[in-house]
């Protein structure tokens, strides 16, 4: 078994980072396997060296130990572009000029039926620029669904569950990715990738067996399981494991500086503590 950690270096690590790099760490050294991390920073505008720092910092602190190099996404640039030119060649990608506005006021025009729809990445595309034929190299490029399903010709993609809210093993269907995620963004304007490209081919170049992180995640699930099945990558066991919350019963997040690893530290907190805060055994 092969898991891994992937925090992005936009804030400080909190309780639920820490609860996602710990359980990684526990079920990779439970089966005799191995654990590692990966530093998402393909958001410049967000991505902080200092972060960066406090990251390897609390890890370490925290007990934890990975293989070096770590892997950068910031360093890997040239093989996501590798990548869309592959799914380009297919055919399958299109370049968009939308504005989060430009959406917004597309879907919110009065149509038959129930109002906007939402996938993992949030208002399903329209398709605006689907057949716009933009050249555009500053746009962004969109996933066209339908085609990328009638490529696949499977009828369904497969993948399994660990994690005890999803355990088993899920089907996707072409009508619920064309219907209820649609033509996803794969290479964002300012970055020339996003998190979903980006994820998908890192774990596969990390030969991950078990990706686990949050429950957040879980509906991003599918876009993953697409893109390896078009980039014939295997699909790895998936294990979605529950948000540590506040005591008002909010998700943490970033911004939850309350929270931090580093604040619990500072104020004589030891790792067992941590690990007893989120209620995971001491190893
Ligand atoms: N970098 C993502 C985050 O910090 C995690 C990605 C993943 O585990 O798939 O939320």
């Amino acid at each position: 078994m092969r898991t891994r950690f992937a925090p992005s270096p936009t804030g400080p690590l909190h309780l639920g980072h820490a609860y996602s790099a710990l359980l990684a760490h526990d079920m990779a050294q439970n089966a005799g396997g191995e654990f590692l991390l990966r530093i998402e920073d393909i958001d410049r505008s967000r991505a902080r060296p200092e972060w960066e720092a406090q990251i390897y910092d609390d890890l370490h602190w925290l007990g934890l130990e990975w293989p070096e190099p770590v892997m950068r996404q910031s360093e890997r640039l040239p093989v996501y572009k590798d990548a869309l030119t592959t799914l380009g060649e297919m055919g399958l990608l299109y370049r968009c000029t939308c504005k989060r506005r430009d959406i917004e006021a597309a879907v919110s025009a009065p149509q038959e039926g129930s109002g906007p729809a939402f996938g993992p990445d949030g208002l399903i595309y329209p398709g605006t620029c689907r057949h716009a034929g933009h050249s555009d190299s500053n746009a962004a490029l969109r996933l066209d669904m339908v085609k990328a399903c009638d490529m696949l010709g499977t009828p369904v993609l497969a993948f399994s569950e660990t994690g005890a809210a999803h355990k088993g093993s899920h089907q996707i269907t072409p009508e619920e990715l064309i219907h209820r995620v649609g033509d996803i963004v794969l290479a964002r304007r300012d970055m020339g990738t996003s998190y979903h490209l980006s994820v998908v081919l890192d774990d596969a170049a990390q030969g991950i067996t078990d990706v686990i992180r949050g429950e957040d995640l879980y509906q991003a699930t599918k876009i993953h399981v697409l893109l390896q099945a078009l980039l014939n990558l295997p699909t790895p066991t998936y294990h979605h494991h529950r948000l540590i919350r506040d005591a008002a019963g909010k998700r943490l997040a970033k911004r939850d500086d309350a929270r931090a690893i580093a604040k619990y530290r500072n104020d004589g907190a030891s790792p067992a503590d941590i690990r007893k805060m989120i209620a995971l055994p001491r190893t």
